[in-house]
């Protein structure tokens, strides 16, 4: 309890005063909201005089994609594309990674994240700037993130000078199931400014789903953990016109592809759902041999800590009871690999109201649900608060619902998104720094 005061002694002074300061207060908070709306429009008009050159960056990219951790030559882009700006660069040793930061004046450190690989896919598209390289494509869009990302550190950098803090500008190879977040971390990106970030952004466009430059985020579970469940039956071969007289695998291996099934409507809470999909199964040779041994792989999602330690503990024990029961063996292996991407919850509270300032409450939706997709983003989110946002890219002319997806070979991405991206990046950025 604090000191008692007398009553009445200056109390109408006080409340005069203090409805004064109020007054000055709000005054000065529409001062500071009207100089952002005008500063928001300069970095959107900034963005769309920049969107022809971040638009010939992204199809340079697109045209040469590459994919994992070793990506020479987008990172010779990104450091051309960067090449003059008032950065301190510096490159991964690991893998093929750029760290640029910005040092404005003293203030906090955000983050901005843009991954830059590509997919192991064969384009379709028919595109003027499509994929010269055989098999690899540019499927998730991540050729338009890392352009999004130099041109926000373009217009941050012409700001340099009135920046209230500093930003690390995180590009980075390897999303595509090769965690390069991870190693970025393990490099040093969340360091390389000297002090954390208070935040971080990742911005992720998606060719179906949502219209073009409709921004897409919520708090909580943004994109669901993914894991890796590797599966061996062990029986013993034999002539598969006497299968009393061996231990046929495929059948066991079979039963667990349903079984697997049914644990996940069994064992876990429908408000808290995961998803387990047998996507590869191997076996055997030809029809009258039955093999020594049955392998599967298999995706689990999960959108809970909870949930998903729960899937690394039951998974193996239902695949070891079954094989078990028909006198086999069998070796599961969960292999955690993605986190769940959870955006906290604040900062995506932040990222949707500068949404909504930036280009107007119609340009932004929270998301009903998390997505069934993973992030290594989430590696970042772990360490950093902050919050994944969705944009869409679909083509002009197409319907989102009916669109190709992320990852098709048909999948394209609207050069129209490209201003936009850009301008948010900048924009979460200016403003997070700004709230100190
Ligand atoms: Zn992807
Ligand atoms: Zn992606």
């Amino acid at each position: 309890m604090g000191p008692v005061r007398a009553a009445g002694a200056g109390y109408g002074e006080n409340l005069t005063g203090s409805l004064d300061n109020a007054n000055l207060l709000i005054e000065h908070r529409i001062r500071v909201s009207s100089r952002r709306e005008e500063e928001a429009v300069r970095v959107r008009e900034e963005a769309a005089w920049i969107a022809a050159e971040i638009a010939e960056l992204r199809h340079a990219i697109h045209r040469e994609p590459e994919i994992g951790l070793d990506l020479p030559k987008t990172q010779q882009k990104v450091l051309a594309a960067l090449d003059g700006l008032p950065l301190e660069i510096s490159t991964g040793r690991g893998l093929s990674s750029v760290t640029a930061v910005l040092r404005g004046g003293p203030g906090p450190v955000v983050l901005l994240r843009g991954d830059m690989d590509a997919l192991p896919v064969a384009e379709e598209t028919r595109l003027p700037y499509a994929s010269a390289i055989p098999g690899a494509m540019h499927a998730c869009g991540h050729d338009l993130h890392t352009a999004m990302l130099a041109g926000a550190a373009r217009l941050l950098s012409a700001r340099k000078a009135e920046l209230p803090g500093t930003v690390i500008f995180m590009f980075q190879p390897g999303e595509e199931g090769y965690a390069g977040a991870r190693h970025m971390i393990n490099e040093g990106v969340l360091d390389a400014a000297g002090d954390r970030p208070v935040a971080a952004y990742g911005l992720h466009v998606t060719s179906q789903r949502l219209p073009c430059g409709m921004f897409s985020t919520r708090p909580g579970a943004m994109l669901a953990a993914a894991d890796q469940i590797t599966v061996t039956v062990r029986g013993r071969g034999g002539h598969a016109s006497v299968p009393h007289q061996a231990a046929d695998p495929i059948p066991v291996a079979c039963e667990m592809v349903t079984a697997l099934q049914t644990l996940v409507t069994r064992k876990f809470d429908v408000f808290d759902p995961v998803v387990i999909t047998v996507g590869s199964f191997h076996a055997g040779t030809t029809d009258n041999v039955i093999p020594d041994e049955a392998t599967f792989l298999a995706t689990a999602r999960s959108f809970s800590q909870e949930s998903r330690s729960r899937l690394a503990e039951v998974v193996p024990q239902l695949i070891g009871e079954i094989a078990r029961g028909h006198g086999l063996t069998a070796e599961a292996i969960y292999a955690a690999e993605y986190p769940v991407t959870v955006n906290d919850e604040a900062e995506a509270a932040f990222a949707a109201e500068t949404i909504a300032a930036v280009f107007g409450a119609e340009r932004g939706e929270q998301a009903q649900f998390p997505l069934t997709g993973a992030e290594d983003f989430s590696f970042v989110l772990e360490q950093v608060p902050g919050a994944f946002v969705m944009l869409g890219a679909c083509p002009a002319g197409t319907d989102p619902l009916t669109a190709p997806t992320n990852h098709s070979a048909l999948a394209t991405f609207d050069d129209a998104a490209l201003a936009d991206g850009t301008a948010l990046y900048a924009e979460l950025a200016l403003r997070r720094l700004a709230r100190g």
